[in-house]
């Protein structure tokens, strides 16, 4: 057995939400904890909950949280006595481990050896052999025999970068033609991603399973595990959902999967957690690598068993013996990945608006709203975990989860989420790694409603306090608003009754509303805030999320997301329209001078208006008979709003 170390201060060389949840468990230990923080996350969360923060330098990655000086600075100048790696980064870098180990730096994680061991998946599938373990026939790329071994093994087959990870440097040669591409391909991408361009050739499995099994080893040859973890459902080879335990496995599979991890764990040596990952095929399983670090995925098992993985790290690190045994799992768990990007994958930025889960769920965040999505670092924002007695109630709290889980201010795909949990193949744990593909694209069902949605709100922000939505006599019309949705453009008509507003939403075609297409809304704000409304729509009541920017709406309701680019009001319009009358400026509308059918001359003053501090005359540009006003007096109006039409007169 180790013998065991002091440990007090623990750095975490890491961000975003793996720095929160490690930050968590150390505190609840009585651990004393450094954040390290490059520029772009000066006001992540963080860098705020922990003890101390040292600044590593600027966004990009290698000049900060891969800048090793500049974190053995952090530990110099704080006195930490073990740095946690997390996932990512450093975590399995086995130079930096090694130059803690020089300095007597405990690192939460294996020995460097084990690291550089495993790090390259040619030799770590050699090392995995001679433990007697399953691997997939392939080649080890070490000379220049691919096109033979592809040959004899059968296509099509899969290039990787020995060196890979997170699904980089992977190329499939459905043919022979297609084989050298690949491998330049692969070659290319390996040497820039990684610096090292050695490649290794599998036999590409059609729909496998990807399925890993948790070990946890104290260092001195004993290793425990903890289940395993289907995570077949994928996107760009990496990993959206997983669960545990791995449902639809027989028992005889679950055991030799189990066996075969601790059986490499023990000829390792393991120490710290990691990850034995597996492809598994009907009756057979291959070993794929081991991830010498804690994965993205491990609260799945952390729900299951009841353990806390961090936990364990840490007392292994400071040479506490593992346990005779743990409790046995209970329940499943499943958690989901919610991502900054794209219907189409492809990451995504901007700033968080609003962040909200319901309880119930574990949510491991690493954002909160007000921060910024850049480009710099990975675009997850959280992970969404939800525990239950069996595999259908926790996948029905998870749905329900994301379903009622509002992100707003940028695209994420938590709605694509929803719909990956629905497919057939999810719901019958049919799992394979080509899932994704049966997804199709989404229909929205409440477009329009949120167009409508997001006039009413912002009429009710604009709204005196108190002031009841018909407050004059007359039923008021408020001058269109047109939200852009890609190509297409939504004009939004609100009519303010007594107590309820017609808001009628069509499709904008030169201008002009196609009144065929028309959605009509009859809505009764309840409650409203900020952020969000309440209405009571013909007896059906709901609440819609907003975020509101300069130059976008986003809306939350019914489970879509809606993010619409605000066109300035009658900007456009104002042009075409002979007779527009326009504010120059924001201001109040102090006086209406005129009303629908007055004829008004010349320069007549239609409106006036106060802003900064002094009155403007809003006036007709030409003699005509006035065919609409659209302000009250008392109303706040922005600049370029249209505040009355004046019909030029004839000749
Ligand atoms: P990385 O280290 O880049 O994540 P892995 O070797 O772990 O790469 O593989 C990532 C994913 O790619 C697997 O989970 C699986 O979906 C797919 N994959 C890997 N090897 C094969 C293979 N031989 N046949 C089919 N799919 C594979």
């Amino acid at each position: 057995m180790a013998e065991s170390r002091p440990l007090r201060k623990v750095l975490i060389a890491n961000r975003g939400e793996i720095a929160r949840r490690v930050l968590r468990t150390c505190h609840r230990m009585g651990l004393s904890t450094v954040a390290v923080y490059s520029d772009a996350d000066e006001h992540a969360p963080f860098v705020r909950e922990a003890d101390e923060a040292v600044r590593l330098g600027p966004a990009p990655a290698a000049q900060s949280y891969l800048n090793v000086d500049a974190i053995l600075d952090a530990i110099e100048r704080t006195g930490a006595d073990a740095v946690h790696p997390g996932y990512g980064f450093l975590s399995e870098n086995a130079a930096f481990a090694k130059r803690l180990e020089e300095r007597g730096v405990i690192f939460v994680g294996p020995t460097a050896a084990t690291i550089a061991a495993m790090g390259l998946k040619r030799e770590a599938k050699e090392t995995a052999e001679r433990a007697g373990l399953p691997v997939v026939p392939g080649f080890d790329g070490r000379d220049d025999g691919f096109e033979a071994a592809a040959g004899a093994i059968g296509y099509p087959v899969l290039i990787k970068a020995s060196a890979g990870g997170g699904g980089k440097g992977m190329r499939v040669a459905a043919a022979p033609a297609k084989l050298r591409d690949a491998i330049e391909a692969a070659k290319r991408e390996a040497m820039k991603a990684f610096g090292d361009d050695a490649l290794i050739l599998e036999k590409y499995l059609q729909a496998p399973r990807h399925v890993e099994v948790q070990i946890l080893g104290d260092g001195a040859g004993r290793v425990v595990h903890f289940g395993e973890r289907d995570c077949s459902v994928q996107r760009r080879h990496q990993k959206i959902i997983e669960e545990a335990p791995a449902p639809n496995l027989s028992e005889g599979m679950r055991r030799g999967l189990h066996d075969a991890a601790v059986r490499l764990g023990e000829a390792l040596q393991y120490r710290s957690a990691g990850t034995v990952e597996f492809i598994v095929e009907g009756e057979h399983f291959y070993f794929l690598e081991v991830n010498t670090r804690l994965q993205v995925e491990h609260p799945v098992t952390e729900a299951i068993y009841g353990v806390d993985l961090v936990e364990w790290q840490l007392r292994v690190a400071a040479g506490e013996s593992l346990p005779e045994a743990f409790s046995p799992p209970s329940g499943h768990a499943i958690e989901a990945r919610l991502y900054a990007e794209d219907s189409a994958f492809l990451p995504q930025t901007g700033e968080v608006q609003r962040f909200a889960f319901s309880e119930g769920l574990r949510v491991d965040s690493g954002v909160e709203e007000g921060n910024v999505v850049g480009v710099h670092y990975d675009p997850m924002l959280a992970k969404v975990i939800a525990y239950g007695a069996d595999r259908h109630d926790a996948l029905r709290q998870l749905r329900g989860g994301l379903e009622r889980g509002v992100v707003l201010g940028l695209h994420t795909n938590r709605a694509q989420l929803v719909d990956l949990l629905d497919l057939e193949g999810f719901r019958t744990a049919a799992l394979h790694t080509g899932l994704v593909a049966d997804l199709t694209p989404r229909t929205f069902k409440h477009t329009a409603r949120a167009a409508a949605l997001a006039l009413l709100h912002a009429e009710r922000m604009a709204a005196p306090r108190g002031l009841p939505l018909g407050f004059s006599n007359h039923r008021r019309a408020l001058p269109p608003e047109f939200f852009t949705l890609g190509d297409a453009r939504l004009r939004v008509v609100m009519e303010a009754g007594r107590t309820a507003a017609t808001l009628c939403v069509s499709n904008d075609v030169e201008g002009e509303a196609n009144s065929t297409d028309a959605s009509v809304f009859q809505l009764r704000a309840l409650r409203w805030s900020d952020v969000s409304i309440a209405v009571d729509e013909d007896g059906h009541r709901y609440e819609a999320a907003l975020a509101r920017t300069p130059t976008h709406v986003h809306v939350h309701v019914l489970g879509e997301d809606h993010r619409f680019e605000l066109t300035p009001r009658f900007r456009e319009q104002s042009s075409a329209e002979p007779g527009a009358a326009l504010s120059p400026m924001p201001g109040t509308v102090v006086q209406v001078r005129v009303s629908v059918g007055d004829e008004v001359a010349a320069g007549a003053t239609l409106v006036v208006l106060e802003a900064m501090k002094m009155e403007q005359a809003i006036v007709a540009e030409a003699a005509g008979r006035v065919t609409a006003v659209h302000v009250v007096e008392g109303e706040a109006v922005e600049g370029g709003v249209l505040v009355a039409v004046v019909e030029p007169a004839e000749g």
